[in-house]
């Protein structure tokens, strides 16, 4: 079988070798230094300080231990033991979830916690948990989508921190949530995949299941088997949800002859498919702005009575529905 040592983390006088096989079955070898590796990790310091068996085997002169780990993630795990620093950049990456997944299962298994601490608080700073913040990284992602459009130069660009100011891919970020106990991001991260799912599919699962094949990281789904029941009952749960509430808001009676309601009944019979397909929080902030005086707006041509009683109820729905995120996607361990 081929093998090489790493061009990076093969040191001279290492005193432990590592060898891990990557996907094309190459073993690689690390020449590594025990002590940073017990160091950093509890796991490592068990293994490395059992009584030597009697047959060790050797690799040039120093003890062998075969890893059972995929050489490529292992690469990325042992490069942050012995430079630390080089988290920051990856981090600070949008696609650090996904970049930093595997590595982060890594530092699981060997207890190295200063990896898990990182990468939760990355998640943390990158993802909101109420919906002020919400409505923050949106408005951001919009005024970006806006000058991206518009073809022209934006002294944004320059901003290395811009990116990690717009949210990460979530199921990635779902998944490396679990990896490092960082429940209080569910809530969006589950509500952001909501929103990916598209209304003229809402009646077929499986026409569902094709367009969230088609977002990205979908090779992520088959690792997280429970999640796609969890939305699609999301889903269902939302629309129940939309029902009860709109079925229990009596309508205002308007002064005015003729009364100004239409809109207001529209908007009811809307607010049940957008709650169940579409982005309502998006909608509903579009529609519950007082200064919106777009012709799409819902309460476009409502009496001065009537306009901001529409725009009233739907600001308190859209903080109900907020706050019951945690409900639609039985999360009921997170408390946010
Ligand atoms: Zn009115």
């Amino acid at each position: 079988m081929a093998s090489q040592h790493d061009p990076d983390l093969y040191f001279d006088d290492g005193n432990i070798v590592l060898s891990a096989k990557d996907g094309k079955e190459q073993a690689i070898y690390f020449r590594l230094y025990r002590g940073i590796l017990a160091y950093n990790s509890p796991v490592f310091s068990d293994m490395l300080a059992m009584p030597p068996p009697q047959i060790v085997e050797h690799y040039d002169g120093v003890p062998l231990v075969e890893m059972p780990d995929d050489a490529d993630d292992l690469r990325v795990l042992l490069s942050l033991l012995f430079a630390p620093q080089s988290i920051s950049g990856l981090l600070n990456a949008r696609d650090f979830p996904s970049k930093l997944l595997e590595p982060t299962r890594l530092a699981k298994k060997y207890q190295i916690d200063w990896i898990l601490q990182a990468v939760a608080l990355q998640l943390q700073k990158s993802w909101p948990t109420t919906l002020l913040g919400w409505d923050g990284v949106i408005a951001n992602e919009d005024e970006e989508e806006g000058l991206m459009m518009g073809g022209g130069w934006n002294p944004l660009y320059e901003d290395g921190t811009l990116e990690s100011r717009l949210l990460p891919d979530p199921v990635s970020s779902i998944h490396i949530a679990r990896l490092c106990d960082t429940p209080a991001i569910l809530p969006f991260a589950f509500y952001r995949l909501l929103t990916w799912l598209t209304p003229e599919h809402e009646n077929s699962e499986e026409a569902m299941f094709a367009s969230w094949k088609n977002a990205p990281r979908e090779e992520l789904i088959s690792q997280q088997p429970e999640d796609w029941p969890r939305l699609v009952k999301a889903q269902k749960r939302v629309g129940r949800w939309f029902a009860d509430e709109v079925s229990s808001l009596r309508s205002n009676p308007c002064p005015n002859q003729p009364p100004c309601q239409e809109k207001t009944r529209a908007w009811f019979s809307f607010s049940k498919n957008v709650g169940r397909n579409g982005d309502f929080l998006l909608f509903s902030k579009y529609h519950s702005d007082p200064t919106n005086r777009s012709e799409d707006s819902l309460a476009k041509g409502l009496c001065p009575i009537c306009k901001p009683i529409l725009q009233g109820r739907i600001n308190a729905l859209r903080w109900k529905f907020a706050g019951q995120l945690s409900y639609f996607f039985q999360l009921e361990e997170v408390v946010v």
